[in-house]
Formats: C-alpha cells, sequence, structure tokens
C-alpha cells in the first residue's frame, strides 16, 4: 500500500513474494527512515489459526511513524492487511506445536528525496515466511554478556521506536558476543552505564524472590508487546512486579532472569557474564519463567482461556 504524507492508504493487493522496485533516492535508502513490526500466526490444536494482539504492534508502528514523520495506517488498515496476509498464507501455517507463520510488517519512506528530509510518500507492506520453534523442548536457556563497550540506545534517539536503524548498529556486540560462546548481549543504558536496559531483540526481566523486575520504557527501551503481556499475566499470578532501573548488581544477585520478545517468547536466562564475572540462575520446568511461558503461550495456542481479548481468530 502506498500513500503520499496526508493523505490516506487506499485498499492494497496481494501479490506472490518477490522483489520491488524503489527509488534509488528513496528516504529508506538514504536516510534510513523505516520501521518494522514482528508477528507470529500460531495454529491452534483445532487447526484453526490466530494472531496475538494486533492492535498492539499497529499502534507501535503509529508511534514510531509520528517520531519519523512518517504516514502510518489506521489500526483498522494494518489489522485487515495481517489478517488478508495471514489467510492468504494460511497453508503455510506450520501445524500446531511445530512453529508459527512469522509476518513482517514494513514502513518505508518510499518516496525519492535529495535533501535530507523524509519522503512524500510513504509504503506499508507486509511479507510472510514460516518459522520453526526457537527451542524444541520450550525451556532451553540463554547465556549472555554484558556489552560494556557499545549502547543501543541514546536518550532522546530512536531506541523506543522499532526503527530498522535501531538494529544494524547492534551486529558488531551480538558478533562478538557469538564469537565468545554467548547467545547475545545485555545493553547498559549509556547515562550511568550502570543500568541494564534490553538484549538485541528482546526485554528483560529479573526475578529476587517474589518480585519480577524490568526496567521502565523512558525512550531507549522498546515497548516489547510480550514484555506488557508478560506484566499482565505475573501480576494476575500473584508476583509483585515493578518497573524500575534495574542496576547490574540486582541482576548479578537474582534468582531467575528471563527474556521476553515475539521470537523467544519468554525465555530463561542460564547465565549473565560481566567484566568476567559469571553468574548462573536457575532454569528449567520449576521457574517462574517456565510458568509465565506456559500461561502466554497456553493463551496464544488456545490451551487457556482468553480472558482478556488478546488473541484475534482467522478462520
Ligand atoms: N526489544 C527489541 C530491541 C526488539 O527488537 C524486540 C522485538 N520486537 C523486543 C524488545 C520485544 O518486543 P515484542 O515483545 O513486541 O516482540
Amino acid at each position: 500500500m502506498k500513500c503520499p504524507i496526508g493523505d490516506k492508504y487506499s485498499e492494497g493487493q496481494l501479490v506472490p513474494y518477490g522483489n520491488f522496485e524503489i527509488s534509488p533516492s528513496s528516504s529508506v535508502l538514504n536516510y534510513g527512515q523505516g520501521l518494522f513490526e514482528g508477528m507470529k500466526v500460531y495454529r491452534r490444536e483445532d487447526g484453526r489459526i490466530m494472531i496475538f494482539r494486533p492492535e498492539e504492534n499497529a499502534r507501535r508502528m503509529q508511534m514510531g511513524a509520528e517520531r519519523l514523520l512518517m504516514q502510518a495506517p489506521t489500526t483498522e488498515q494494518f489489522i485487515h492487511a495481517v489478517k488478508k496476509t495471514a489467510l492468504a498464507n494460511e497453508r503455510w501455517v506450520p501445524p500446531y506445536g511445530t512453529g508459527t507463520l512469522y509476518l513482517r510488517p514494513l514502513l518505508i519512506g518510499s518516496g525519492a528525496v535529495l535533501g535530507i528530509g523524509p519522503a512524500p510518500e510513504c509504503t506499508f507492506l507486509i511479507f510472510a515466511s514460516p518459522i520453526g520453534n526457537s527451542y524444541k523442548s520450550g525451556i532451553n536457556a540463554f547465556n549472555l554478556s554484558i556489552e560494556t563497550k557499545l549502547h543501543r540506545a541514546s536518550p532522546g534517539g530512536t531506541g523506543g521506536i522499532k526503527s530498522i536503524t535501531n538494529y544494524a548498529p547492534v551486529f558488531e556486540s551480538v558478533k562478538r558476543a557469538k564469537a565468545a560462546g554467548f547467545d547475545d548481549v545485555l545493553f547498559l543504558d549509556e547515562e550511568t552505564g550502570k543500568h541494564i536496559e534490553e538484549a538485541s531483540s528482546c526485554n528483560v526481566f529479573i526475578l529476587k524472590g517474589n518480585v519480577i523486575s524490568t526496567p521502565p520504557i523512558f525512550g531507549t527501551i522498546l515497548p516489547g508487546i510480550t514484555r506488557k503481556s508478560i506484566l499482565e499475566i505475573a501480576r494476575d499470578c500473584g508476583y509483585e512486579v515493578e518497573e524500575r532501573r534495574v542496576p547490574v548488581e540486582d541482576v548479578l544477585a537474582a534468582d531467575e532472569v528471563f527474556c521476553t520478545g515475539t521470537a523467544v517468547i519468554v525465555t530463561s536466562v542460564a547465565s549473565i557474564t560481566y567484566q568476567e564475572q559469571r553468574v548462573e540462575y536457575k532454569t528449567g520446568e520449576d521457574t517462574v519463567c517456565h510458568r509465565l511461558r506456559t500461561t502466554l503461550t497456553g493463551i496464544q495456542t488456545g490451551l487457556v482461556e482468553d480472558k482478556k481479548g488478546w488473541t484475534v481468530q482467522l478462520n
């Protein structure tokens, strides 16, 4: 779907996956004026398919579009396009429990502009790809290292939106961590270098006793939809939940650490290494992380009653 700024998106079209043309002077190619979302289409045990909280993805894209001076589709248009794409690709949604169909909505400044500035026209598109489960057992855990050299986001920057420009700068940290045997890095805040923010593509929680803590969303952390859902599920399960700045020493002293995101769902952290110091955490089926994960995936796949109306049935 294409749309000049200040105008409305009209109905888009379904086309087979393939390359598309774009002006060499488009603002997405030259200035990184682009946003993306990541969503999954789940197959339930009864064979029907569903999506999870699509209005949250629509809203996050609209928030990002405001920051990057782009025209976002309305929530209705976004959800309509997601549903249409999912249904057209239904045969690619893996059988229950074996994976999901990943949807990647993109909003890009596709219009030509030579001087540095926003594009006069935006394009909204969605592509789809089946993906397997990250972990077969669902209880494998991450080994993280705390990144002390580079930062993911600066105050006043774009860390709080899903801007395409947030991701390539993270490649180096992740590559270094993977070369040293870790799965991902945990970034620290730029202001003090003493508080955790998030990993390269997921939010982070710590558990100490009965208290679950996660850093607050102040513009440098992506407001994850899984994070928001887990905060609510954890409260419902009776845990004390707080959004507060989390210093590294609290992370090192935690009973459990876990990551949340569309890709990782809710995944335990087995160890964190900070300046040569390695701390190990509880993982496995007898963890709070596992309990929260089971509840969330239960809602997503229809095994747990969806009292909150988070799932949208597609067929
Ligand atoms: N942080 C970052 C930087 C991400 O890219 C993602 C993935 N979208 C998340 C957190 C988790 O967000 P969500 O739960 O909406 O997938």
